[in-house]
């Protein structure tokens, strides 16, 4: 039977879930709409375009005209989707001539989330920025093009203050950094985040912790912060985290979770099975732990579109929980993170251990070999992993990725000494930095 697929939301979920489908069925109808003009675009390369490292803004747009054409989809752009009637299975959408609706079979959500921006006393919407979608990067670029701001306060240190700041600096304008956590980059324990910090010093940004921005005054340039000191910014970019945009979903009774996201079964339909949901906008498990998790990353996006895809076409296979696996550079360094912190092991009063391997990324005396700092966090007793965190100049993306792919394998710390990761000295040293972590863990068990 010809279906009418409906998908809300078209970049990193919404884009994917179009194509996967496709692939395979020729015959449904599927509508695509997104409240924005551009569809499919790289969220993740928009830093870096403002740090002039991807000097053409082209290059993280895709052609909406093209993939429509490609993947036969009747693309709605500059339309938002304002309500869902499941009893009549229609939707209500918004465009330039007005508010019409139309039926579907099957509706997927991919609404993403939104950035945060609190409302603080004095500030100035057109220097005090949020980077979350293309318009809010062509503003970013547009006020440096014109204001030639020379500095900046950064209000959050998670991935995308500290990208930012990375590429702002590149662009020549001075960085503050503030948050009112104790460290930077709450992915990694404070003794990972420690070497970012002792990073940014050597770099000469300043950063404030333990601090928060309470107000501005002298139009939206003077910030005042909750520890009483002020400091001057041409710009400030808001960096403060974001909210699961649910407010489609849960005003037609779709159940949210405790995290505040889109709640989703193991085949990523909501409590209404007509409905799907993916990307940002939902809660799905935790791998290891099963609990209710909220990751907003491009990867699991692109595997939940794929669980729906298949799940449309009769496939079962299940979604089988997120580890939050992520990597970030900032400047000279990267660092990355799997599975669960100490703090979040903490909260759910997990008992594990933990052990710590500073080393050479490679052999120390082939040129280039850099400090690596690696750490696994584990179970005391079956040395079961529970995360693992890295942070260096060279080789932290592959650490980590073998660290996930560990996780994901159900290894134990027993297993790291003996993977066989493939040596040659611009590489690695006989013994991988992985192997030596894992003999130190295996050390630590307790009987
Ligand atoms: P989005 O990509 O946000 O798409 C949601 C779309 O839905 C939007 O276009 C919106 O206009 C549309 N929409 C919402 N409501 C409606 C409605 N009612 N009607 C019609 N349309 C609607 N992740 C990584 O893994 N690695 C990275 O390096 C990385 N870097 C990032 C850098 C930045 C600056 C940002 C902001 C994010 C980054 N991410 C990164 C996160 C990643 O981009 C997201 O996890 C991913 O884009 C989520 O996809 P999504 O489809 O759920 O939501």
């Amino acid at each position: 039977m010809v279906k009418k697929i409906v998908i809300v939301g078209g970049v990193a979920g919404g884009a994917n879930v179009a194509a996967q489908i496709r692939r395979d069925d020729q015959e449904s109808d599927i509508t695509l709409f997104d409240k924005g003009e551009q569809i499919a675009f790289s969220t993740c390369g928009m830093p870096y375009y403002l740090g002039g490292i991807v000097n053409k803004r082209d290059h993280l747009l895709v052609s909406s005209d093209k993939f429509a054409a490609k993947y036969d989809i009747n693309l709605q752009t500059n339309t938002e989707v304002t309500a869902i009637d499941r009893e009549n299975k229609t939707i209500a959408y918004r465009d330039s001539s007005g508010t019409e609706q139309t039926s579907y079979d099957k509706l997927i959500l991919s609404p993403g989330a939104s950035a945060k921006k609190p409302a603080l006393e004095g500030m100035n919407h057109k220097r005090t920025f949020t980077l979350h979608n293309i318009p809010d990067m062509d503003a970013i670029e547009r006020f440096i093009e014109t204001e030639k701001p020379r500095t900046c306060a950064i209000i959050g240190a998670g991935f995308i203050g500290l990208e930012m700041l990375e590429n702002l600096e590149e662009r020549g304008i001075n960085c503050t950094i503030i948050d009112h956590s104790e460290q930077v980059m709450k992915l990694v324990d404070k003794d990972m985040a420690d070497i970012i910090e002792d990073h940014l010093e050597t770099k000469g940004v300043q950063l404030l912790l333990d601090d928060g921005l309470a107000s501005f005054s002298n139009n939206g340039t003077t910030l005042h912060l909750t520890s009483g000191k002020s400091l001057q910014a041409d710009m400030t970019l808001m960096a403060v985290g974001i909210q699961p945009n649910v407010k489609l979903a849960a005003d037609s009774a779709l159940e949210i979770g405790e995290t505040g996201a889109i709640k989703v079964n193991d085949y990523m339909q909501t409590n209404d099975p007509d409905i799907y949901a993916l990307g940002d906008a939902v809660q799905t498990n935790d791998l290891l732990t099963g609990t209710p998790r909220h990751v907003a990353l491009a990867g699991p996006a692109h595997r939940q579109a794929f669980i729906i895809a298949q799940h449309l076409k009769g496939g079962d296979t299940a979604y089988q929980g997120v580890q939050g696996s992520a990597i970030f550079k900032v400047f000279d360094l990267s660092a990355g993170a799997t599975g669960l912190n100490k703090a979040v092991l903490n909260l759910l009063r997990i008992r594990y251990k933990e052990a710590v391997h500073e080393t050479r990324s490679h052999a120390g005396y082939y040129p280039g070999a850099e400090k690596i700092c690696l750490k696994v966090l584990f179970d005391a007793t079956d040395g079961r992993l529970y995360g693992a965190q890295a942070v260096g100049r060279e080789g932290v993306d592959k650490r980590l990725a073998v660290m996930a792919t560990a996780m994901k394998a159900n290894m134990t710390v027993h297993d790291l000494p003996e993977l066989e990761l493939g040596y040659a000295p611009p590489y690695s040293s006989p013994k991988d930095p992985i192997n030596v972590l894992g003999y130190k863990a295996e050390s630590m068990l307790e009987s």
